[in-house]
């Protein structure tokens, strides 16, 4: 378990006057809450280790928060043993870029795979989802405000999914 005000109290002083980074840790801190709630602990220390680093980012500023804020939990549902694919077909392993991209089914799934009312994104979006979980800053920089409201949508929608919950602190990701 970990508890919110030990986490952020360390960093307070540098995030309290930054409200599009103290939500993004807020929402940080609650994700692995969440991820961590269970006895069976998915993740367990990683995820502290995660959340740890993640924290710290935000503090120095490594990126903006809300690309801080994606990596972190496209990695935390990683380590949860739900990673998200975006190289292949998430359902029958078909190589290359598809553009279908299904929360139910983890990823992007091929033409054949996609169900019915399963949103089209461009291969720009699938390759800043993949860009994001891998970490690949250089890529992830030049993202534009559209891509990067499709590509936070789908991972908020993706961890909510998981967890079976609504995350408040998630609203921070609307803004883009
Ligand atoms: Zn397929």
């Amino acid at each position: 378990m970990i508890a919110q005000s030990e986490t952020i109290h360390p960093y307070g002083m540098t995030l309290t006057n930054d409200y599009d980074t103290f939500g993004a840790a807020s929402a940080m801190v609650e994700a692995a809450e969440q991820l961590t709630r269970d006895e069976d602990a998915r993740g367990g220390a990683h995820q502290y280790d995660l959340l740890h680093g993640a924290i710290a980012a935000l503090g120095r500023r490594a990126a903006a928060p809300t690309l801080l804020l994606t990596s972190y939990l496209l990695r935390a549902l990683t380590i949860a043993g739900w990673a998200p694919t975006f190289g292949q077909c998430s359902r029958c392993g078909a190589p290359g870029i598809h553009n279908w991209l299904s929360v139910s089914l983890g990823g992007v799934v091929c033409d054949d795979c996609a169900p019915p009312q399963t949103p089209y994104v461009t291969d720009d979006v699938v390759q800043l989802l993949a860009a994001l979980l891998a970490g690949d800053w250089p890529h992830v920089e030049h993202a534009q405000p559209g891509q990067m409201r499709q590509v936070t949508s789908f991972v908020a929608e993706y961890l909510q999914y998981h967890l079976e919950k609504n995350l408040q602190s998630l609203s921070v990701m609307d803004q883009g």
